[in-house]
């Protein structure tokens, strides 16, 4: 085994700890990243030193998780963060989630046997440079396998966590799940009930940010985790649509979710594209009819809409990733003709926010793939972009905020700020997007005038 090279600022923090008399290893993900020539994201540093030695050797560091024995430095790039964690041992998990008491100790067997898979149960001893691999760690890299430490069921029920992790690293790395541990993943699914939604909900976001999350998706099913994450996907299964071909809903969803390709998007975008791929049509069986021998799902956008919300409230995603999952499901279903006037498009852009257009039309390319197989078969979505871009271009109004006027020039002509004056703005904003050249201070006036004053007399 070759010892890969080791960043220069993670070098002098382990120097540091050896110079003070004490043991230091590389363990964990950069280990396991190093060989495979991945960009490791984090260090995670081992050693023999107390939490509180550690403390006094880096004042600077943040005090994490220091009961545990975790402190956190982040070098001067900030590039990345190094953790350095006490050598322990794990007394038994009575909650299925949290060892009942953890022991420092100074062999790093004993720490590694405590990890969860063997490619994550490496270490590099950083005193002589020295590879340490009690579980084979190394082999089921090269073969590609993740592999429990130690007896599998015994493990996913000390911390049922480890399961879906199996699953994204599985996903991650394109590496299978060893035959006894894939069986014990099932056979503890539900295990998972006694884990933090949180915990759960980060793993669940690794996986769709995966090259091809239908993988991990379908193991997640497959090993009736997502019983336990989102049941509302199995009963998407077997409802067919006749006009997706041989799909169902529920293949049409995992289909959609890897037909959104990262190029050129952060992971937080790719991530809320994803999330509104899989709910997109969520909907679907609860708006499924069957009349005259004709299938229909009439109104399912705003079912989906209702189902994504229940389950990203549930999963405890941020506020804002809710709010633009359930738009970009809810207005996913839009239409455009040739024929449709600039004021039609206009109004279009206002009600679903300029903002969004670029996302729901990935979303929508995304779907369109996914049912035709085809990266592009509707040449009127690209002539829909365009003529959105010309106006976008044109700087023509399309919210209340670019109406040549404000709630302050209708408070001056006597207007109250109150429901009224909403009302009138949003008629205002109405008139705009039909006639663009009515944006003027003095015509706007006028109307508002007309409108408010008229409807008292
Ligand atoms: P990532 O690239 O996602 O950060 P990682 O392997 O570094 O991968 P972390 O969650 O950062 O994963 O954990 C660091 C290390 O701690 C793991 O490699 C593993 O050795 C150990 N570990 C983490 N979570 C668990 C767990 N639930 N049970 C046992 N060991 C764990
Ligand atoms: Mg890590």
């Amino acid at each position: 085994m070759i010892i890969p090279s080791i960043d220069p600022e993670v070098r002098r923090i382990a120097d540091r700890i050896i110079q003070s008399g004490k043991k230091a290893f590389l363990v964990g993900g950069a280990v396991r990243d190093a060989f495979l020539r991945k960009p490791v994201m984090d260090y995670d540093i081992a050693t023999d030193a107390t939490p509180e030695e550690c403390m006094s050797l880096f004042p600077f560091a943040i005090p994490t998780g220091i009961k545990h024995g975790t402190i956190t430095i982040v070098p001067r790039s900030r590039r990345y963060k190094v953790e350095i964690t006490t050598l322990r041992k794990e007394a038994a998990y009575s909650d299925g989630r949290h060892p009942d008491s953890v022991t420092f100790v100074d062999d790093i067997t004993q720490d590694l046997s405590r990890r969860d898979f063997t490619i994550n149960a490496m270490a590099i001893d950083l005193m002589c440079n020295a590879f340490i691999d009690p579980f084979d760690g190394e082999k089921d890299l090269k073969d590609k396998i993740i592999r429990a430490v130690g007896n599998p069921m015994e493990r996913f029920q000390e911390d049922g966590l480890r399961t879906v992790r199996a699953i994204r690293f599985s996903a991650q790395l394109e590496f299978a799940i060893e035959p006894n541990t894939l069986v014990a993943i099932a056979k503890c699914s539900d295990t998972l009930s006694k884990i933090s939604t949180e915990r759960i909900r980060d793993e669940f976001s690794k996986i769709l940010l995966t090259a091809k999350p239908s993988v991990g998706l379908r193991l997640l099913s497959d090993t009736n985790l997502i019983k336990e994450i989102i049941p509302e996907l199995e009963i998407c299964k077997g409802i067919s649509q006749p006009d997706h071909g041989e799909q169902d809903v529920y293949n049409h969803l995992l289909s959609t979710v890897d037909a959104v390709i990262p190029d050129n998007l952060s992971e937080d975008k790719v991530l809320i594209l994803r999330l509104s791929a899989l709910f997109h049509d969520i909907g679907k069986p609860a708006c499924y009819r069957a009349e005259n021998g004709k299938i229909s799902f009439y109104r399912h956008e705003i079912e989906s809409e209702k189902i994504a919300r229940q389950i990203l409230l549930r999963l405890k995603y941020p506020n804002r990733v809710i709010d633009k999952v359930c738009h970009l499901v809810r207005y996913h279903m839009f239409n455009y003709e040739p024929g449709w006037t600039d004021a039609a498009i206009r109004r279009f852009v206002a009600r679903v926010g300029f903002s969004s257009i670029p996302d729901l039309f990935t979303l929508r390319l995304a779907d369109t793939m996914a049912t035709t197989g085809k990266p592009i078969s509707w040449p009127a979505l690209a002539e829909f972009r365009e003529r959105i871009d010309r106006i976008l271009e044109e700087k023509q109004a399309l919210s209340l905020k670019d109406l040549a006027i404000n709630g302050e020039d209708l408070a001056k002509i006597g207007i109250p700020r109150a429901k009224q004056m909403g009302e009138v703005l949003s008629e205002l904003l109405d008139n705009v997007l039909e006639d663009p050249s009515l944006n003027t201070k003095e015509k706007l006036l006028e109307i508002a005038k007309g409108r408010y004053f008229e409807g008292f007399k």
